[in-house]
């Protein structure tokens, strides 16, 4: 990818990375290959021009639409759960948002599929993603509720919006060896993972997060 087109291979953003980087480190994020590739993605180019100031803040920041991008720590930490996955073929995230999430996702899988159901978020992500070369990416714009089963089954499904229950119907479209990663939860929400092992499924809550809610339809 060429981070380069997004703008912000300037000195100033570099260093502001880097202190992000070592405050995500401070935090607990070890993986190597997230902090790295963290450090290069120019987030300020994801939020508003007015914002993009706090763009490496420890905070989540307003994206349109009423919708969030994530706070660094907690995209660092879901895709290093993501990593942990058997195999690095297939990824489905549903809530594509500003699209930073999504470009991590395609350093690292061979085809990221990312449902979007605010069309205005989905168009901008999409010219991002075109403008970063990441042409692994496929964008959609629909209710990602239901998955997308005639692309499944995934390595990884990610929801980066919060259903008030486990969404178990996605279970179907998860390989073996395969991780599901959600918030779930209304006011209290946390981090969760299913793994779909060769003898079963085993979840494990994570931690307390805080995300936009998971809704239905086209918007
Ligand atoms: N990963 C994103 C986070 C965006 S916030 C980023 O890096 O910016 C979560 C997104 O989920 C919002 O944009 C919201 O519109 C979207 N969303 C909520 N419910 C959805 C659904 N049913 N299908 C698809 N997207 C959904």
């Amino acid at each position: 990818m060429n981070f380069s087109e997004l703008g912000g291979t300037g000195m100033t953003s570099a260093r502001t990375r880097a202190r992000m980087i070592d405050r995500l480190k401070q935090q607990g994020i070890s993986d190597a290959r997230v902090l790295a590739i963290m450090g290069e993605v120019p987030r300020h180019a994801f939020v508003d021009e007015a914002i993009s100031h706090k763009a490496y803040d420890d905070t989540a920041l307003p994206i349109g639409f009423g919708q969030t991008i994530s706070q660094p720590y907690i995209v660092a930490r879901m895709t290093e759960i993501a990593l942990g996955a058997a195999r690095h073929d297939k990824v489905l995230e549903i809530g594509t948002g500003c699209g930073y999430q999504t470009t991590l996702l395609a350093q690292f899988f061979k085809t990221v599929y990312s449902i979007e159901r605010i069309g205005g978020l989905s168009r901008v992500a999409r010219e991002r993603l075109s403008k970063l070369g990441a042409y692994n990416a496929r964008l959609r714009h629909a209710d990602g509720s239901k998955g997308l089963a005639e692309s499944a089954p995934f390595d990884v499904i990610m929801l980066t919006a919060a259903a008030p229950i486990p969404p178990e119907n996605l279970l179907d479209q998860l390989a073996v060896g395969g991780r599901l990663i959600f918030p779930v939860g209304t006011d209290e929400q946390e981090l969760r993972l299913i793994e779909r092992r060769e003898e079963g499924l085993l979840e494990s809550r994570l931690e307390k997060v805080k995300f936009v809610p998971l809704l239905p339809g086209l918007a």
